[in-house]
């Protein structure tokens, strides 16, 4: 039995015709086909064809349902075979928008992605490096192959759902009777039962374990880079494929240097003396030891740049650069003979009695700030 019989056809009426109607073809038709009138074996097939599309056609609900597309003595539990065609959920999800699953769902599964954190040094994130570390993460369980089945076994059909991986039942509703499906609790939906599990991995294809791995770190990471190794996360469930590891990079602060994009920063003091005769600073760089020009004259805040000392640009080739901020320290606690020195130098510049100058943006605010005085 199968929504194909045409139960209208059958009892040779409209699809719309009223229940008189469909009362009075189907007497017409058993008057006609009963087994006591007419014996012969085809006609006694028929008989039953009537009956069932009487069944069918005289109950508005089972009408209802069997106008939708399902067949509603299947859905009682009456004929076999269920849902032929297209069936009665699919008409429901069409009209609720419902996402019925179909078909058993495999236990083959993508494993999931992994992150990990490492903690890098500055010199690492300029110019890269390569680190050893260890993940805990599933691999395939070798007992098996993925499988899940004990060695010598395989899974089997399950059934309660014959492999389908889904039940069908009948509720009533609104509509009618309503047939929903859910996942077969005896198999989980996936249609097979495994019956004695790999002892290795307890059926589910892989197995935890600790693993170590060599990671290239490119030069140019920076705080939260995140580098993705394609496959090497977890293997899945049922031996499914392994999802991607992450490892994301903590850049470890650094005494001297502070990192500003692929640009570094550093200050140095300088005594008084220094900034105003010059001189050459040793500096300890990424790099190695350098020489930074201090020219006579130097204020404090003035910055010296290093070009290309920096950090190696991750996209493209080429470094920042190494930024050296002066400042200039005032000498204090000085002795009898410097302040003299000090003393004489001042008189020489004519600055005994100097009168201060604001910076030039200052300058015209205080100009403005007078004539607003004077305009009083
Ligand atoms: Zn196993
Ligand atoms: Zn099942």
């Amino acid at each position: 039995m199968s929504v194909s019989t045409d139960y209208y056809a059958v009892l040779g009426v409209r699809r719309d015709a009223t229940q008189d109607e469909i009362k009075k073809a189907y007497r017409r038709l058993a008057r006609e086909l009963h087994p006591d009138v007419n014996p012969d074996p085809g006609t006694q097939e028929r008989f039953k064809e009537i009956g069932m599309a009487y069944e069918v056609l005289s109950d508005p609900q089972k009408r209802q349902m069997y106008d939708l597309g399902g067949d509603p003595r299947a859905a009682a539990g009456g004929g076999a075979g269920g849902f032929a065609g297209f069936g009665f959920t699919d008409i429901m999800d069409a009209f609720f928008g419902g996402a019925t699953s179909r078909g058993p769902r495999s236990r083959v599964r993508k494993g999931n992605d992994a992150l990990i954190r490492i903690e890098i040094e500055l010199a690492d994130a300029a110019f890269g490096s390569a680190r050893e570390i260890s993940v805990d993460t599933a691999v395939i369980c070798v007992a098996c192959s993925g499988e899940g089945s004990a060695p010598g076994t395989h899974p089997v059909t399950c059934d309660m759902c014959n492999g389908r991986g889904e039940v069908s039942q009948v509720t009533r509703s609104f509509l009618g009777q309503v047939m929903t499906s859910r996942p077969c609790p005896q198999c989980q939906g996936f249609g097979t039962v495994v019956p004695s599990p790999c002892p290795e991995c307890s059926g589910e294809g892989r197995v935890r374990t600790r693993r170590k791995l060599t990671v290239k770190i490119p030069p140019g990471v920076d705080n939260g880079t995140r580098i993705q190794l394609a496959g090497e996360g977890e293997v899945g469930p049922g031996g499914g494929p392994a999802g991607d590891l992450f490892i994301e990079i903590v850049e470890l602060p650094h005494p001297i240097f502070q990192r500003r994009g692929d640009d570094l920063h550093c200050t140095v003091t300088l005594p008084m003396t220094a900034a105003a005769l010059g001189t050459k600073l040793p500096l300890e760089t990424l790099d190695g030891p350098a020489e930074i020009d201090v020219r006579p004259g130097t204020q404090s805040g003035h910055a010296i740049t290093l070009r290309g000392r920096g950090i190696q640009h991750l996209r493209g080739a080429g470094r920042g650069d190494l930024i050296v901020h002066v400042e200039v320290k005032t000498p204090t606690k000085l002795d009898a003979e410097q302040e003299e020195l000090l003393r004489r130098l001042a008189k020489l510049r004519g600055e005994e009695r100097p009168s201060g100058e604001f910076a030039p943006g200052q300058q015209k605010l205080f100009s403005r700030l007078r004539d607003a005085f004077n305009a009083r």
